[in-house]
């Protein structure tokens, strides 16, 4: 049974002052009850005093991003052996808006999972295809080229500690759900890539969906068979949403 996960990605927003109390608004609004993991990726300036504030709590800290080399001359990036040092157990790869904005390709995506799984961090492998690629009928082969480059570098047993994000790009940000069929039918040819290479790590790998997901649709995609929880941008920043989106998970099991 896959336990689900849903992962705050706050982009980069935040301040010292409104990033603690939305964790102690998290913290206090969570039951600990272990049906449902809960982890947040923040902005690296914030890490160290939200390392703090989440020791020994139910939240896993995150990053949004991760170095794709061990360490040396790489202006701007922050490696995997720093994040581990500060408490992250999680980082997102491979992110639409690192793609698409900072040119991120497939190849450096699997070298900045590669550098994760090395130090112990869970990537949450971030996939996804643009409105045009769905339109021309695309989406498996971007979605399968995406995983195939990660795996081709880090091996399909990787994901016994990795986790996967579906995230359509036309349905990040826009207020644009994917329907439960849509976001299911690819969650389904993910797991279904995956079970060609090992099945036993396609029943335990997490595909979390994310897109515009509110409190009045999370419930729905949460039931769908291969939907194991939820990557959550803009809801994120309000506790209160948030809290809800968790909520649904538990009650989606
Ligand atoms: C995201 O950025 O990963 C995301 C899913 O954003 P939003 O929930 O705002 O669409």
């Amino acid at each position: 049974m896959r336990r689900p996960l849903i992962v705050g990605n706050w982009k980069m927003n935040g301040t010292c002052e409104n990033a603690k109390q939305l964790l102690a608004d998290l913290l206090s609004g969570l039951g600990n009850d272990g049906t449902r993991e809960v982890g947040v990726c923040i902005p690296y300036v914030l890490i160290p005093a939200a390392a703090e504030q989440l020791a020994d709590t139910a939240i896993a800290l995150g990053a949004q991003n991760v170095g794709d080399h061990e360490a040396g001359a790489f202006t701007g990036e922050v490696s995997a052996s720093m994040l581990k040092e500060f408490g992250c157990r999680l980082a997102i790869v491979g992110h639409s808006e690192r793609r698409a904005l900072y040119h991120e390709s497939n190849e450096m995506v699997a070298a900045r999972y590669s550098q994760s799984i090395a130090h112990g961090i869970q990537p949450i492998l971030c996939v996804g295809e643009t409105l045009e690629q769905r339109d021309d009928d695309k989406t498996f082969d971007v979605v399968g080229e995406q995983l195939s480059a990660v795996l081709n570098t880090s091996g399909e047993e990787s994901l016994f500690s990795a986790v996967i994000a579906y995230e359509p790009v036309w349905a990040i940000g826009t207020g644009v759900t994917a329907s439960v069929d849509q976001a299911q039918e690819v969650h389904a040819f993910i797991r279904n890539r995956v079970a060609e290479l090992d099945k036993e790590a396609a029943e335990q790998v997490r595909i979390l969906y994310g897109g515009s997901v509110k409190p009045d649709n999370a419930a729905g995609l949460f039931a769908m068979p291969d939907i194991d929880g939820g990557l959550i941008g803009g809801a994120s920043l309000d506790a209160g949403a948030f809290l809800a989106i968790c909520g649904a998970a538990q009650a989606g099991e």
